[in-house]
């Protein structure tokens, strides 16, 4: 710890904390709290007295009861991947980050019941490749998988790629344990499918964005590793071939298909231009592009012949112009990339408005074609990067300024324009304006122009009853 002039009080608080958590779970030095203090794009800059990084649920707890004695307000955080500003603390600072890193044991991992128990500060690759070293598969997975760990997912209720066949990280846990605001713990870290003794109250802090209490362990659920596995790009028209597409495809190859994205042209030369190493994708350009992946647990079944039959079929009804079905990991990696590194691509090519929509599916292409429509109206030239899991529903529909303009100025003076633009419009088809990404910061002020009172006011009971005091990651999501 460095012992710069603190407040008495503060410097009490900070060394009872580190007497639980040990030099080696305490940063005070400003410049090694700087990563935890900003999120991952640079958009929120906080500040904190120190972050605590405790290596088990009792550790978790003990710092919870001093911050509750003393009113410190406690910012959890893990892999800091986040894109709404939910783990970087206020810039008043005052408070704590309380980083989950050290807290990444396997716990158990029961084949039979088909659960895998973790502790809260697993990366999410890790539990993917424990459950795969036991014959199982976890299928949360995402572009920051690297890095994001499991608590972060679960409090933000991760989707991803695979959701249209396994569900959202809501849907694939069975327990948890909780540390709640004033210090408590609740155990619920049941491996059961089905227990009806009451309320789930694992659902309430799912999603919570750390506003409700600190996730320390959870039981996931896990499934058989598919043994084949088809990965195709193709070509489509427009959202609506997609659409029609992804229709076509679940009459004919059932629910196999664990993804379905979406990709417009423009996303593709963001890609290229950025990424190192990534190719274009089919022999011309196409407007829009559709990522799908089928899998099955047999292996040498007629997945792939009844996929090729329902390309051609599609083919025939003018629903994909090309496609290339990957023959090989790399193929398929290499497929796959394109799609995960649009983040990062758009990342480079400079700021933008980012929304992360759902709507149902079957509306999509009307969405698309208003938003498109209303955009260039009022501001002509605005560029559309478009993409996600159409799959489910979900549209990363991101907006920046016109070509030649300067990215940050446009985003800074029309950013509540076009908001106003994009979530009317997904309002009006009966969609919402954070589908997997969360509130956080960035879209606190806007939940309100769309959730009525009566759903305000339950939030807000809620969080009274579990956070009186107020301490648990304040600012965020109300
Ligand atoms: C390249 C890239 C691709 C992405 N793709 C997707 C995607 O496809 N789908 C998707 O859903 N997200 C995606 N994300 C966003 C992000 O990875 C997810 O939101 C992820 O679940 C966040 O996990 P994290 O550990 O980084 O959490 P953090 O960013 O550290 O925290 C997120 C929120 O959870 C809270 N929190 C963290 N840990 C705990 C805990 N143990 N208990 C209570 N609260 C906690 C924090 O306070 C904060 O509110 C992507 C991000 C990147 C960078």
């Amino acid at each position: 710890m460095t012992g710069s002039a603190r407040p008495a009080a503060t410097a009490s608080v900070l060394e009872r904390i580190g007497a639980i958590v040990g030099p080696q779970g305490l940063i005070t030095d400003h410049r090694d709290l700087e990563p935890y203090l900003a999120d991952w794009r640079g958009f929120y800059h906080g500040a904190a007295l120190a972050v605590a990084r405790p290596a088990s649920s009792d550790q978790v707890a003990a710092v919870v009861r001093i911050c509750a004695e003393t009113s410190t307000a406690i910012v959890p955080q893990g892999g800091n991947t986040g894109m709404s500003g939910a783990a970087t603390p206020p810039a008043t600072g005052g408070g704590i980050v309380l980083q989950l890193g050290r807290m990444n044991r396997i716990l158990e991992l029961d084949a039979l019941n088909n659960t895998i128990t973790v502790e809260a500060g697993c990366i999410l690759a890790n539990i993917q490749q424990a459950a795969r070293s036991a014959g199982r598969l976890f299928p949360l997975s995402l572009g920051a998988e690297g890095s994001c760990l499991i608590g972060g997912n679960l409090a933000t209720n991760a989707g991803g790629i695979n959701v249209l066949r396994y569900g959202n990280a809501r849907d694939l846990t069975l327990g948890l344990r909780v540390v709640l605001p004033d210090g408590r713990v609740w155990d619920g870290l049941r491996g059961l499918r089905k227990d009806n003794t009451g309320y789930d109250l694992k659902q309430i802090f799912i999603g919570s964005e750390g506003t409700l209490g600190i996730i320390t362990a959870a039981v996931l659920k896990l499934f058989p590793v598919p043994r084949t596995t088809v990965t195709a790009l193709a070509a489509v028209p427009a959202p609506a071939a997609a659409v029609d597409l992804l229709s076509l495809l679940r009459d004919e190859c059932g629910d196999r298909i664990s993804a379905f994205e979406i990709i417009s042209r423009r996303c593709v030369e963001l890609v290229l231009k950025h990424i190192p190493g990534t190719r274009e994708p089919l022999a011309r350009a196409h407007p829009w592009y559709v990522l799908a992946e089928l899998a099955e647990a047999s292996e040498g079944g007629s997945l792939q012949r009844e996929f090729e039959r329902a390309m051609e079929r599609a083919g025939e009804r003018g629903l994909v112009l090309d496609a290339a079905i990957a023959a090989s990991g790399a193929q398929r990696e290499a497929l796959w990339r394109i799609r995960e590194t649009i983040p990062e691509a758009s990342r480079v090519e400079g700021l933008l408005y980012r929304h992360d929509v759902s709507i149902p599916v079957s509306r999509i292409p009307d969405f698309i074609v208003e938003a498109g429509v209303a955009l260039e109206h009022a501001h002509p030239g605005a560029r559309v990067i478009c993409f996600g899991h159409l799959g489910d529903g979900n549209l990363h529909y991101n907006v920046t300024a016109p070509a030649g303009l300067p990215a940050a100025a446009f985003v800074e003076r029309e950013m509540s324009a076009v908001n106003r633009i994009v979530h009317d419009g997904v309002a009006r088809l009966g969609g919402s304006i954070s589908a997997e990404h969360g509130v956080g910061q960035l879209r606190r002020e806007e939940i309100r122009r769309y959730k009525s009172a009566a759903e305000l006011d339950l939030m807000r009971a809620v969080k009274r009853a579990l956070d009186p005091l107020g301490i648990m990651n304040p600012g965020k999501v109300l």
